[in-house]
Formats: structure tokens, sequence, C-alpha cells
């Protein structure tokens, strides 16, 4: 059985040359295969893109000497509860499957 969810995801970047900032969005999506093997495969407005801390160039310098944070750590517990949740209603959902 193969399973796959998409988180969204905000990256911050950080600029080591000239110290601008921006952050962008992106939707990380998540294969399983189901046997504990796991890909992850990073989206943007809906193409494949590039993982978030490679190929970076500072819009306003060009410099490569780009950081990448995730700005999605503050906010764990959110994520963790809306995770779960959908897990849920996965297994619930599962569980109807079979009683059928
Ligand atoms: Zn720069």
């Amino acid at each position: 059985m193969q399973d796959a969810w998409t988180s969204h995801e905000i990256w911050v970047f950080e600029c080591m040359n000239c110290a601008a900032t921006w952050n962008e969005e992106l939707d990380a999506r998540h294969y399983g295969d189901g046997h504990g093997n796991q890909a992850v495969v990073y989206e943007r407005g809906g193409q494949p893109c590039t993982t978030p801390w490679v190929d970076r160039s500072c819009p306003n310098c060009q410099s490569q000497n780009v950081k990448a944070l995730s700005a999605t750590r503050g906010k764990h517990s959110e994520v963790a509860k809306v995770r779960s949740g959908s897990d849920v209603a996965m297994v619930y959902h599962l569980r109807r499957m079979h009683a059928w």
C-alpha cells in the first residue's frame, strides 16, 4: 500500500552577502512505499522544484551564498495536530471500507 501526503512549508532565505531576506512557500509531497522508505518532492505552484536549500540565489545581489531556514519549525504542534487529524480520518475511512 502506498501513501502520500502534502505538507505546506514556508522557507525563509537569508543572503549572507547583502543580508536580504525573503521567503518562499512550498508544498512538500511525501511519498511512502509502505516499507518505511520515504521520498519527498518539493513543489512550488504545483510544479516540481529543487529542494529549498540548493540552487538558490539572492534576488537582490545574485549571490549564491544563501542560508535557508524552515519557518515551519515554530508551528510543529499545529502541523502535528492537522496531520494526526487526517490520519485519524484515513483510518476511519479504511475501517469503513473494511466494514463493507
Ligand atoms: Zn544578496
